[in-house]
């Protein structure tokens, strides 16, 4: 959906005060774009998608100014803080008016995302500037994922602390994180040996424990990811892991239909939505969740097709061919074809033989082909795979240390 329809769909709902978007950008006002946003939530939180009521916190941007573009690499953010004078929230401390400008840290399908120091308190940020079109506005991507990312609050849920439009540019600010999972795995020294790229078993374990925490919570929270892949899952010195990039995330609810069935990228892409299914659902990010463990494991994707059918086929290669019997229904899905070759499934710890039969158990309650056979995150969560953790997390919930939890599991922290 281009944002024009967004704000056009949002004209019709009843929350919403959004006006029409080309004439808004067009209009001299610097803050244009940001009285969008302050709308935008209005949009994700349409009754048609949710029951939930809207939440009470109104997204403010808390700065306004321009951004120094002449050199990219090491230039100063200037920005005043609106509200004339008057305090704007309590943002307003953590993030004081400059950023200084460090590397770049990554480039994503929409944006770019750089280092940044603030100047006054010298902590480093991340941030992720999105390019306005002066056309089209803020892209409908960004409306989502600033909308879902100030309502998200979770240890294991990257923070966004502050928006901050430009001229021509939106910035969102997010608490820095020192690299993502595949960058993590990329240069990742296992002390044992093994594959490239692999991780080592205690690792993998916190980091599955601490993803599925944060999908759970989204999940809780009526928020689908439909994007998780190792790029967007990012790692901090503590070897804590946090979910990034709700690009594509969506507040979702009743009915689910009216979703896009182009979602999700092709390795993590769950079957029924290669299959065509516009009904997805929570177990969209459980599957993209299970892939993740296995590449883990074994430092290459599971599954990396090429195209939509090349990543069928390879899912099928591994776990059997579904038929009617196997998934009565499968014949009406959009994108069935009588023709694929018919495969037979194949053991999981035939291919993961480093994995343990507890965590080959999990795994393969995470890999199902059909999505009602998927577990949740809260019973993945509960699966004795994680007993020692969950006991440790409790322990410390006692004892008033619930952070240190996360870092302490991860044995290689050394990386660093
Ligand atoms: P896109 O939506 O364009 O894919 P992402 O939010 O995924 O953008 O960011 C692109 C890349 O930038 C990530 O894969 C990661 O390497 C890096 N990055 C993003 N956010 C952070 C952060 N908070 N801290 C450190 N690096 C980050
Ligand atoms: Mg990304």
């Amino acid at each position: 959906m281009t944002n024009r329809s967004i704000l056009a769909a949002s004209n019709s709902s009843s929350h919403s005060r959004l006006p029409a978007s080309r004439d808004t950008s067009k209009s001299s006002s610097p803050l244009t774009v940001a009285s969008q946003l302050t709308t935008a939530r209005a949009t994700l939180w349409d009754p048609k998608y949710t029951h939930k009521e809207p939440p009470q916190l109104r997204l403010q941007p808390t700065h306004v100014g321009t951004l120094t573009t002449g050199n990219r690499t090491d230039s100063n953010i200037s920005v005043r803080s609106l509200g004339g004078g008057q305090k704007v929230d309590s943002m307003d401390k953590r993030h004081p008016s400059s950023f200084q400008q460090l590397e770049k840290l990554g480039e994503g399908t929409y944006a770019t995302v750089f280092k940044g120091r603030n100047g006054q308190t010298g902590q480093f940020v991340a941030l992720k500037e999105i390019h306005l079109d002066s056309e089209e506005g803020t892209p409908s991507t960004a409306i989502r994922e600033i909308s879902l990312m100030k309502e998200l609050k979770h240890e294991n849920i990257v923070s966004l602390y502050d928006v901050i439009h430009t001229e021509n540019k939106l910035m969102l600010v997010f608490e820095y994180m020192d690299k993502d999972l595949k960058k993590y795995m990329d240069s990742y020294q296992n002390p044992n040996g093994g594959n490239r790229g692999a991780l080592d078993a205690p690792t993998i374990k916190s980091f599955m424990w601490q993803l599925l925490r944060g999908i759970a919570f989204c999940h809780e929270n009526r928020v689908l990811h439909r994007d998780l892949k190792p790029q967007n899952l990012l790692i901090n010195a503590q070897g804590q892991l946090k979910l990034g990039d709700f690009g594509l995330a969506r507040a979702f609810g009743i009915p689910v239909n009216t979703f896009s069935n182009e979602v999700v990228t092709l390795w993590y892409r769950a079957p029924d939505v290669l299959l065509g299914s516009r009904t997805y659902n929570t177990s969209i990010d459980i599957w993209s969740a299970g892939c993740i463990m296995a590449e883990m494991f074994t430092g290459r994707p599971l599954f990396p097709g090429t195209t939509n059918e090349d990543q069928l086929l390879k899912i099928f290669r591994l776990m059997g061919t579904p038929s009617e019997r196997s998934w009565p229904g499968i014949s009406s899905f959009p994108e069935y074809k009588q023709t694929w070759p018919v495969y037979a499934t194949q053991e999981l710890r035939a291919i993961l033989p480093q994995v343990d039969s507890l965590g080959l158990q999990l795994l393969g309650q995470l890999l199902q082909l059909r999505p009602e056979m998927r577990c949740s995150a809260q019973q993945a969560l509960a699966h004795p795979w994680f007993a020692e953790l969950n006991a440790r997390s409790q322990q410390a919930a006692q004892g008033g240390f619930t952070q240190q939890v996360q870092g302490m599991t991860v044995g290689q922290q050394r990386a660093y």
